[in-house]
């Protein structure tokens, strides 16, 4: 493959793009060399600048779970646009795709819409602290929920990618508010508790992890922090800005049967565009502005062509449920295909899977939380990716991001996906 053209505008975007680019994982800094230019996508694929097509499986890191340029959301978008693109009045697709949402969603009366995955949990936080009317919060080290103050403390994704769990900027004020905990340890959690009792407003965590790959949880542990939260008045919160969608219709409250009280939403429910949601049970959810005394707000929240993107997006999944029995089925596959070929070649890794949610951690121990996925080897991912991208399979550029599986994607690429993992991994340690 060739990438010439990516290289000349990566470095174009880097005169004037911090790092060249708008979200820092996009920069293949942690597995070196440029990162590739998209010049469009559709379905399973992504084809880029220099003319290369890349089998996709980010999908824009999860909203795409159907496909790139998926139809009925493209024409969605494109018939709202013509009518206005946004207002900042209210719109009635605004309430149309609340009632979808919650229907779909088990244990939440109502939702509002924001316009990212950070904007949702740092709202769903202030909610929680609101209600409770205590400060501090649980978070679990790995665990992302964006880049708000309060989450970037021992933070997954980029931030661990780049050396940053803890960002510079983050005041002490705002950082002693949060507790950190060890995922799937609630021995850890219940200590955490008792060493501050009554000052907890909420736990929050991703139900699956998704940012330190993909981690699920242990069983119990979630049951486990729903008892501790009932026993100790605090407020548990899922952060479903992943799963949502995904991993069920109703997302992980469904597939684990566990209920939150404030439940986080993005990627899926944008359909690709800038949209986030928190949704709990109506007690909770008047607590906020208008009706109630915790403020919150956006100009373009609830946009129209957001709204019409995501409606399209959810509706369909709404109506072919199927779809999550065939994601999960070809997820299934590779994964039973990329076990063969590591296996085959003798190398040390450890594939964790929940549903449409799948990583590679080259260790040979489990991967069940921070200090596991940190220890896998980091050298042996960067072969990986390079030799996967050669092949024109394109993962996340860091081994601390779950891959996304669409439904676009066929058997017979899956079959050229475990094809390039088998030659890649004869060249790893
Ligand atoms: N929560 C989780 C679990 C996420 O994975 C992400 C982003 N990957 C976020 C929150 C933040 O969402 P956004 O990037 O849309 O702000």
């Amino acid at each position: 493959m060739k990438y010439q053209r990516s290289s000349a505008l990566f470095r174009e975007a880097q005169k004037v793009i911090p790092g060249g680019v708008n979200s820092p994982v996009r920069a293949f800094k942690s597995v070196g060399g440029d990162p590739v230019f998209v010049a469009k996508a559709k379905g399973a694929y992504i084809y880029d600048v220099d003319g290369n097509k890349l089998i996709d499986y980010i999908n824009s890191w999860g909203p795409m779970i159907l496909g790139h340029a998926h139809e009925p959301v493209v024409n969605a978008v494109v018939e709202k646009a013509q009518k206005g693109t946004s207002f900042g009045m209210p719109t009635e697709i605004e309430t149309e795709i609340a009632a979808l949402a919650v229907s779909m969603v088990p244990n939440i009366d109502k939702i509002r819409f924001v316009n990212s995955g950070t904007e949702a949990c740092m709202s769903a936080v202030r909610l929680a602290r609101g209600f409770t009317g205590k400060d501090k919060i649980i978070k679990f080290a790995g665990c992302y929920h964006g880049h708000s103050d309060s989450f970037l403390i021992q933070a997954g994704s980029g931030a661990i990618t780049f050396g940053a769990p803890n960002s510079p900027g983050v005041t002490a004020g705002t950082a002693k508010d949060t507790l950190l905990a060890t995922y799937n340890d609630l021995g850890h959690v219940k200590a955490v508790i008792e060493a501050n009792k009554n000052e907890i407003a909420c736990i929050i965590l991703e139900p699956v992890a998704g940012n330190m790959g993909c981690i699920p949880p242990a069983e119990g542990f979630l049951e486990g922090l729903r008892e501790l939260c009932d026993k100790n008045d605090i407020l548990l919160i899922f952060d479903e800005v992943m799963t949502g969608f995904r991993l069920a219709p109703g997302g992980a409250q469904e597939l684990f049967g566990v209920d939150a009280d404030i439940v986080t939403f993005g990627k899926v429910i944008g359909g690709g565009l800038p949209v986030g949601a928190f949704a709990a049970r109506e007690e909770i959810m008047n607590y906020l502005a208008p009706i109630g005394p915790v403020y919150q707000a956006g100009t373009l929240s609830g946009n129209p062509l957001a709204m019409a993107a995501g409606l399209a997006m959810l509706k369909e999944l709404n109506e072919n449920r199927a779809v999550f029995n065939s994601i999960n089925k070809k997820t299934e596959y590779l994964h039973n295909g990329l076990q063969a070929a590591l296996t085959a070649e003798n190398v040390k890794f450890t594939i964790n899977r929940v549903g449409s949610m799948i990583s590679v951690h080259f260790s040979e121990e489990s991967v069940t939380d921070f200090t596991s996925a940190v220890h896998a080897n980091n050298e042996n991912f960067k072969t990986f990716f390079h030799g996967l991208l050669d092949e024109g399979v394109y993962i996340a550029p860091s081994a601390f991001e779950t891959w996304f599986i669409c439904d676009a994607l066929s058997y017979e690429d899956l079959d050229a996906t475990i094809a390039a993992c088998k030659k890649v991994a004869s060249t790893l340690n």
